[in-house]
């Protein structure tokens, strides 16, 4: 099979597409012909090394991914061949420790994110998936729309609905809600009832952003103080929710845009930077700070059936073909891209 595979660390030149053996399914394994396989923040670290947990190369990087079973292992009882599919990213879990029990499967100690570790991963025309890790895939929603659900919908959905317990009393600020995270969290709070209230630094998708019901978009550099803009929109309130994909470059005007009694949550982090704050400006105004780490296999079944009623709009910045990976990675890296990139995997282009 044709895989890209990165054999080091390095820039984007270290994805090569390779020719590879098909890998065997084990007994509660299936085999995946990969349609598609969202590309993500994660993989871009791990190809340049910055991520190193649990990570060994050479790697065939991807963990967002949806296609049809090919071929299933002996102990293989939900799913047959020819079921489309899309996958929970964290395999090889040991389901009894309390993160498994309690279906936080991103915690358990056993847990290999596909993708980070050897020739298994989702930029291939095959991958292997453990059985607990399949949901099915309605067939409205096509493939290359389903492959980053757990990773970019999921994640919010915990977000907003299951940490953020966002009600339609609440006004909701989205930083990089323009993002892959954030283009998909705007919509969830949206959902939820709330008035929502975007920020981006680059134009893209503003009017997209509108379209989905967004009350206002505030655009500014990034750095920039943009508390006043939330001062005047909230008649001095401040917003009850920020669902938060930026981090960093972002922390002094989400911090005083915060009503008081707010919930912070921490979905991203797109810089290496820390940021350096008092207890008491946290306190004194009662703010809840919250974060998400990942999404569970319920957050994935929820959100394709979200997907599945229309009610979340998976968003694809743009595709590009397996053998492009490297520009794939080049086109993230630049920015400027409203939703998710994707690699749509078709044997007959290689
Ligand atoms: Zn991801
Ligand atoms: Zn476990």
């Amino acid at each position: 099979m044709w895989a890209v595979v990165a054999k080091e660390t390095g820039g984007s030149d270290v994805l090569a597409l390779v020719n590879i053996e098909i890998p065997i399914p084990g007994e509660g394994q299936v085999l995946v012909k990969v349609e598609a396989c969202g590309v993500c923040r994660h993989d871009v670290l791990v190809r340049q090394g910055v991520f190193r947990q649990n990570v060994s190369y050479p790697v065939i990087l991807g963990h967002e991914i949806s296609g049809e079973i090919v071929s299933t292992g002996k102990k293989i009882k939900k799913f047959k061949t020819g079921d489309r599919v899309v996958c929970l990213p964290w395999s090889n879990l040991c389901h009894v420790c309390k993160y498994c029990q309690t279906g936080r499967n991103a915690s358990c100690p056993d847990a290999v994110l596909i993708g980070d570790t050897g020739l298994n991963g989702g930029y291939a025309e095959y991958v292997i998936i453990d059985e607990y890790n399949l949901v099915k895939l309605p067939d409205q929603i096509p493939c290359d729309e389903a492959s980053f659900i757990s990773c970019a919908i999921g994640t919010v959905f915990n977000g907003v609905i299951d940490i953020g317990k966002v009600t339609p009393r609440d006004t909701v600020l989205v930083t990089g809600a323009n993002g892959g995270l954030g283009i998909h969290a705007i919509q969830l709070a949206l959902l939820s009832g709330a008035r929502v209230i975007a920020h981006v630094t680059s134009a893209d998708a503003m009017d997209e952003l509108i379209d989905f019901g967004v009350d206002k978009v505030i655009f500014t550099d990034r750095g920039e103080d943009f508390s006043p803009i939330i001062d005047d929109l909230t008649h001095g309130n401040g917003v009850d929710v920020v669902i938060d994909c930026v981090g960093t470059p972002v922390f002094r005007p989400v911090l005083k845009s915060m009503a008081q009694y707010g919930r912070w949550v921490l979905c991203g982090q797109v810089t290496g930077d820390f940021v350096k704050f008092s207890p008491a400006q946290i306190f004194l105004k009662g703010i809840n700070l919250l974060s998400t780490y990942g999404s569970t296999k319920e957050h994935l079944e929820s959100s394709v059936r979200l997907v599945k009623d229309g009610k979340v709009k998976p968003v694809i910045a743009k595709r590009f073909s397996l053998e492009h990976a490297k520009d794939a990675h080049n086109a993230l890296e630049s920015g400027g891209n409203a939703g998710r990139i994707v690699l749509t995997i078709s044997g007959e282009n290689l």
